[in-house]
């Protein structure tokens, strides 16, 4: 079997160990160009051809560390990020009186404690979104951006401010963020293809996104997944091809997933390309759990004989697929999807997603998975 030769997995731990020390590779940054010409150059080294698939998006920056403290009932200082597409305070802080306003959605699918700021004229002038679980993160915004602040708190940070209102507590808090809206910008998709000589066929697409959230290495979400695209890239020259295949290393998913986005509306204005299956690749993380986000139902049941008769490893499954990564919008067009991660929740979008050995170990696993899937799904054979 040609796949896992010690050399290439030296490779896929060199891209891995590269794009993390570029990081972060948030949109518009030099972190996402160095990720890019980086990629490009690997799949030249390949023997392959690149193709840009260029986007556009309104871009946004954070342009430091947001802050926020309680005043009353007592000084507190509290840990918080930022929902991605804030308005900003700039230098003036926003203050006023804590409401507890209900939920708020994030991805459509997480609910998160919302609390609103309100001044002394009774305007709602700041937002703060509390996490089910874990410390503050960034997320996106459920509608993208908003002229106000959005402040994002951890768990217990969001209890405790619950609890205060809960005891009637007159509750204040002052906070200070600065964002900017930096105009429309420019994506990139980098698109890899392989054809047979069936023309008429549809394809397999594989995709991995390279930007990070703006305050992270990024290792797990998602070096990972390209680190494994890019070596498979190289590997799948080892194997025929039986069925037309793409590999696309997407940009801007943190950015309400621009590039896929943009991906799915060129397959409808175009209507000539047709898509039979798409494998997302969304984080391989530290644990044991490889999660498949899959539907249609046909479609899982493939998979799960696959892992119960053929490579014989535990699988956990949701289908519908959850929204939330690059998989979405082509789920949303009718195409089977299914999105691979193994979990690491705790470190998601925080400085803590860094190189970790349980990871590429996790990575070296789950590239051996991929080529026996795409054996037994007859997109490749041995040569
Ligand atoms: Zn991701």
């Amino acid at each position: 079997m040609a796949v896992l030769l010690d050399e290439d997995m030296q490779c896929m731990k060199k891209d891995w160990e590269y794009l993390v020390s570029v990081a972060p590779r948030f949109m518009g940054t030099a972190g996402e160009r160095d990720s890019i010409h980086y990629i490009v150059d690997q799949i030249k080294k390949a023997d392959l051809t690149p193709v840009l698939q260029t986007f556009s998006y309104e871009g946004w920056q954070m342009n430091g560390p947001a802050e926020l403290f309680v005043e009353t009932p007592e000084q507190l200082k509290i840990e918080t990020s930022v929902l991605l597409g804030s308005g900003t305070t700039q230098n003036a802080a926003v203050q006023g009186t804590l409401l507890f306003i209900g939920e708020t959605i994030i991805w459509n699918m997480y609910e998160w404690l919302r609390f609103g700021i309100v001044d002394g004229n009774g305007e709602l002038v700041g937002y703060i979104s509390g996490r089910p679980d874990g410390q503050a993160i960034s997320q996106t915004l459920a509608e993208g951006n908003s002229d106000l602040p959005h402040f994002a708190i951890g768990m217990k940070e969001s209890q405790l401010l619950l609890n205060y209102i809960k005891e009637k507590k007159n509750v204040t808090v002052r906070g200070a963020l600065d964002t900017t809206k930096t105009g429309e910008k420019e994506g990139n998709n980098i698109r890899v293809l392989y054809n047979t000589k069936n023309t008429a066929a549809g394809k397999i697409l594989i995709c991995a996104h390279y930007d990070t959230m703006f305050n992270t290495p990024g290792a797990y979400d998602n070096a990972s997944g390209v680190a494994v695209l890019l070596n498979l890239a190289a590997l799948l020259k080892k194997y025929n091809i039986r069925k037309n295949v793409e590999l696309v290393f997407m940009g801007a998913e943190e950015w309400n997933l621009a590039g896929s986005d943009a991906y799915a509306q060129h397959l409808v204005a175009t209507g000539k390309e047709k898509i039979d299956f798409v494998i997302n690749i969304d984080g391989l993380g530290r644990g044991n759990v490889l999660e498949a986000w899959v539907g249609p139902e046909k479609v899982e049941r493939e998979l799960l004989h696959f892992f119960n008769q053929v490579y014989k490893r535990d699988i956990y499954v949701k289908t519908p697929p959850p929204p939330g990564s690059d998989h979405t919008p082509f789920y949303n067009l009718g195409i089977p999807v299914c999105m691979f991660t193994i979990n690491d929740q705790e470190i998601i979008h925080s400085s803590n997603d860094i190189l970790h050995e349980n990871t590429f170990t996790n990575m070296r696993e789950f590239i051996h998975i991929l080529v026996e899937l795409l054996k037994h799904m007859g997109v490749i054979s041995e040569s």
